[in-house]
């Protein structure tokens, strides 16, 4: 799908159209399972207190964290899904912290736990982590399961500016990142890079630059495109309230968007084009839309200025 021939519906390529596409038009759903891993940038391994912006809470829905265990996780989901988005199959998502932060055998006993709860309904496996936490053993536990499954592994590129990495205490630079996607060139996982505009001290030309960045990589299939938020617990929510920063507004961001679509390789899904976090940490900005209106606003626009994902990637 998504080919430069055959314009894209939204104006860019939407997970959601991608998936029915995929799944013979099943409505596919993806899952949280938390896998009570931790976090090298939290328990000192490679930093504490973790990134700056970072509190795990405020994009991890509290049901699967305050769940036990993982079976309960996952059919309390599923049925969640079921019942208010008539779902029919699922993609097991390991989402907070960092779902590779752990040897070998305790995540293979970890995903085969997940993946044997209802089989017959999930098609996929999404995982999310640090570049810095791949090495080739959990490379090739991932891909083993590829000869079922739809399997995408989610790295956090967040900024591809090292002073920016640095900064936010990432414990991790851009060539880590570069590191993997080179080992991962040929790999049958899906890779999706989960990037954050709105960083201070990035301009404007620096953010719309990660779209030339992420088009080098033929590999990245999903990209995840968040603004900037600032959420309490987080340390960045400290520097904030010291001395507030400029920060998008939803128009500006929109704008933004429109902008940087144009950019970004024609073959790339996009599964996210704003962040979303829990309302009750969300600090700033905030906009006063739920997400559907914050997502109509901004397909909206970009239906309306005509945008087209990859009209503006140069060739050749
Ligand atoms: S953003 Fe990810 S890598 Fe950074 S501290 Fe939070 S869980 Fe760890």
């Amino acid at each position: 799908m998504g080919s430069s021939a055959h314009p894209p519906r939204k104006g860019y390529n939407n997970y959601g159209v991608y998936l029915r596409e995929r799944f013979a038009g099943r409505r596919v759903f993806k899952v949280i399972v938390d896998a009570g891993l931790s976090c090298p940038n939290r328990d000192g391994s490679k930093g504490y207190g973790g990134c700056t912006y970072c509190n795990v809470d405020s994009f991890t829905p509290q049901l699967p964290r305050s769940l036990a265990a993982i079976r309960a996780q996952i059919e309390q989901g599923m049925a969640r899904a079921r019942t208010n988005y008539a779902a029919e199959k699922f993609i097991l998502y390991f989402q907070p912290n960092t779902n590779t932060y752990a040897p070998v055998a305790t995540l293979r006993a970890l995903f085969d736990e997940a993946l044997a709860i209802c089989p017959q309904d999930v098609v996929g496996l999404a995982v999310g982590t640090r570049p810095d936490c791949l090495d080739a053993g959990k490379i090739a536990l991932l891909e083993s399961y590829t000869n079922n499954l739809m399997v995408d592994l989610e790295m956090g590129m967040e900024s591809i500016y090292d002073a920016t990495l640095l900064q936010l205490n990432r414990g991790c630079t851009h060539q880590d990142l570069v590191t993997v996607l080179d080992q991962l060139e040929n790999s049958p996982l899906n890779l999706c890079v989960h990037t954050v505009f709105g960083f201070p001290g990035e301009t404007r030309d620096m953010m719309l630059a990660y779209a030339r960045e992420i088009n080098r990589f033929p590999q990245i299939k999903f990209v995840k495109l968040h603004h900037l938020h600032i959420v309490a617990g987080s340390i960045l929510a400290v520097h904030y309230k010291r001395a507030p920063f400029q920060l998008f507004e939803l128009d500006d961001y929109t704008d933004f968007l429109c902008e940087f679509l144009p950019l970004l390789r024609p073959d790339i899904v996009v599964q996210r084009l704003f962040g979303i976090s829990d309302w009750k940490l969300l600090i700033a900005p905030n906009w006063g839309l739920k997400k559907v209106r914050i997502q109509t606003h901004i397909d909206q626009a970009i239906l309306r200025r005509g945008v087209i994902q990859g009209s503006r990637v140069a060739t050749g």
